[in-house]
């Protein structure tokens, strides 16, 4: 699939939760085959992630995200990193000659990674972290709340970003446990002074919410889907300057129910 280029990279916005203004998109791979259909990376990165081919994947993906986004001016790019291409020794040089190579500065990006690694080798990846981030990318824990969360990793790792995973926000008014704990999820940003998204806001009702929680930034399909980057700038073109995205809860409703 990566040689007949099969695969494409949709991107879907992270908005300002006060005025929803789009600060930044995040790059998610697609692959859509003849034979199958269109595949969920779900299901396809675990395998990409045993074969190896996360590798040739994640370039792809990052090449893709530096000439798509120099049609964005200021916007950053969020990029998920598996922890395979983590250990992988070239990773940082890899990723910042393909930057350079672009024209596109390090500071755009956030790269997005899972606990993982972290558990499975902090000493090591406390080195990596550090030079990734005197290279001057971004760092963004994905998925909080679903594996360790440990304090102590957000305290011991230079992450400059914390995604409150979905199925918290989807239990979002319904579960009183997820209302506590997703309090505390951006209290805890708050104390160690680390920007809060939460993703896969499907209502208006869960915006509300996390509106009310004060929670900076938030990501999902009420706001806006992942889409092609024609599309994105499209998008931009549309909000002018402000960048602010006008919520159209009537298709919320559709899409919900
Ligand atoms: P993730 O990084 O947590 O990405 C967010 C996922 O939530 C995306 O699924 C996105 O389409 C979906 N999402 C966004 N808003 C909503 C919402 O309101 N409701 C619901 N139910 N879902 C929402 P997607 O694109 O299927 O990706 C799944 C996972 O695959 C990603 O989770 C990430 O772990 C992985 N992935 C995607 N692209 C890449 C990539 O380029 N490299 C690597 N290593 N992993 C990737
Ligand atoms: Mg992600
Ligand atoms: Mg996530």
């Amino acid at each position: 699939a990566v040689e007949a280029g099969e695969l494409s990279v949709a991107y879907q916005p992270i908005v300002r939760t006060s005025d929803l203004t789009v600060i930044s998109v995040e790059a998610l791979v697609r692959w859509d085959s003849p034979e199958f259909g269109r595949v969920s990376p779900a299901d396809f990165i675990p395998v990409a992630e045993e074969t190896g081919l996360i590798h040739d994947i994640g370039k792809f993906v990052f090449q893709t995200a530096c000439q798509d986004m120099a049609e964005w001016p200021g916007l950053k790019v969020s990029i998920n990193v598996s922890p395979a291409q983590l250990r992988e020794p070239n990773f940082a040089n890899d990723f910042a000659a393909i930057a350079r190579r672009n024209a596109v500065v390090p500071n755009r990006f956030k790269l997005e990674l899972t606990e993982g690694l972290l558990v499975r080798n902090p000493t090591i990846a406390k080195r990596k972290l550090a030079r990734l981030k005197s290279m001057g990318f971004g760092l963004s824990l994905d998925d909080f709340g679903t594996g360790f969360s440990s304090i102590g990793y957000l305290r011991q790792f230079p992450f400059d970003w914390l995604k409150i995973d979905k199925s918290f926000v989807a239990e979002l008014g319904t579960n009183p446990t997820s209302n506590a704990l997703i309090q505390s999820m951006i209290a805890l940003g708050d104390a160690l002074d680390i920007a809060v998204v939460a993703e896969g806001i499907e209502t208006a009702e869960q915006l509300q919410l996390l509106r009310l929680l004060q929670c900076e930034y938030v990501q999902g399909f009420h706001l806006a889907r992942p889409m092609p980057a024609s599309e994105v700038t499209a998008l931009l073109a549309r909000l002018g300057d402000s960048r602010k995205i006008v919520e159209d809860s009537s298709r919320a409703i559709e899409r919900t129910s």
